[in-house]
């Protein structure tokens, strides 16, 4: 016998699988049970395309024809998130569930901005929400931040020796932290919609950004995450990678002029306090076009200025048993006195180690 909490973690697994795809919209899984037995399931690919539920409902179609609309009746129903309840792209799955005559219908999590849990209710259908609702959450944090916040989820990407250096005084960086990190790194690129940098990094490393993963998925999407720069003073001058790879790329300025009129580059004037760009404007403009995840790759000015906006919501530090000793560059440069020291809390939420390094996962409390 199939827990319905082993059935709702397939329900993730299958959501999983949209990770490189589904962007603005969330990961959806969805499985179809009948007398204990899984007779159909679906995902969420691509906005746009059908939904998990009418998916997992199609399956079931296809897994028994002509006995399918039978089997369907009194059947039960995991999804990772409510149903939707309006009609978008694609007509409400709440409806289809109806239609096909589901008994029950699981929901991890709720989605406030659908009534798909009151239409399902109201067609006598038996609802139970709550199922793994850590872990779906969890899944989406990036579709949800943006949904309450109007900014994505921003994750600073941190790689370090033990002494916090991430550069010699020089500028030298290569090769800190090992293989398997950089190639974790990559991952988390890859599942990000858009990259944050500032212009210290690009003049200084003159870095791709790309995400360079072996991921069959990923590379067939032909998709790269937009590149966005902070460059309050347009101090790019036209040839660096960022801006001539044929990929995306926004430059956030406190300028009005547009200095660059190559089609894949775009120049927003997002003008703050002191001659800076807003990072609040910047990160609330990102939410306006989809984007749930944001990656912070960024030296100590912009990494000091975000945590100090209260703009990062997770930092993933790549830690190399190495010392770069005193004639080092930080990862931040934030003024530290006895009176404030500890005050900006962290919580560590994960460690595992990677390679030669370590990886932590660390949420800060502001
Ligand atoms: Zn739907």
């Amino acid at each position: 016998m199939t827990l319905p909490k082993e059935h709702m973690q397939h329900a993730l697994e299958l959501a999983k699988r949209g990770i490189f795809s589904t962007t603005p919209n969330p990961m959806v899984g969805c499985i179809v049970v009948k007398n204990n037995q899984v007779i159909g399931k679906g995902w969420h690919i691509k906005a746009g395309h059908n939904h998990a539920e009418i998916n997992a409902l199609e399956d079931v179609k296809k897994n028994h024809g002509s006995s399918s609309e039978e089997l369907l009746l009194g059947s039960e129903v995991y999804v990772t998130l409510e149903p939707c309840s309006t009609t978008g792209r694609t007509p409400p799955c709440s409806e289809a569930l109806i239609k096909a005559g589901v008994k029950k219908v699981y929901i991890a999590q709720e989605d406030t901005s659908q009534e798909g849990l009151e239409s399902l209710r109201d067609a006598n259908i038996e609802v139970e929400v709550g199922l793994l609702n850590d872990k779906a959450i969890r899944l989406n944090t990036g579709f949800f931040t943006r949904i309450n916040e109007g900014r994505p989820f921003i994750t600073c990407k941190i790689a370090c020796s033990l002494d916090g250096g991430v550069a010699l005084h020089n500028g030298e960086s290569k090769w800190i932290t090992c293989e398997e990190s950089r190639k974790n790194a990559h991952q988390i690129r890859a599942s990000s919609d858009a990259i944050l940098t500032g212009i210290g990094t690009v003049l200084a490393d003159d870095p791709s950004l790309t995400a360079r993963i072996d991921n069959e998925e990923f590379i067939n999407l032909n998709k790269q995450p937009l590149r966005c720069v902070v460059d309050s003073n347009l101090r790019m001058n036209g040839k660096e990678k960022i801006l001539t790879d044929g990929h995306p790329t926004i430059i956030f300025t406190n300028r009005s002029e547009k200095k660059f009129k190559d089609q894949n580059v775009n120049t927003i004037a997002k003008p703050g306090d002191d001659n800076k760009v807003s990072l609040k404007d910047l990160t609330q403009h990102l939410g306006q076009m989809g984007i749930n995840n944001l990656m912070l790759e960024a030296g100590p000015v912009l990494v000091d200025a975000m945590i100090a906006a209260n703009l990062i919501d997770r930092f993933i530090f790549y830690i190399a048993p190495k010392i770069l000793g005193s004639r080092k560059l930080n990862f931040s440069k934030l003024e530290g006195s006895i009176k404030n020291l500890g005050t900006i809390e962290l919580e560590i939420e994960e460690v595992d180690a990677i390679g030669k390094d370590l990886r932590l996962s660390i949420i800060p409390k502001y």
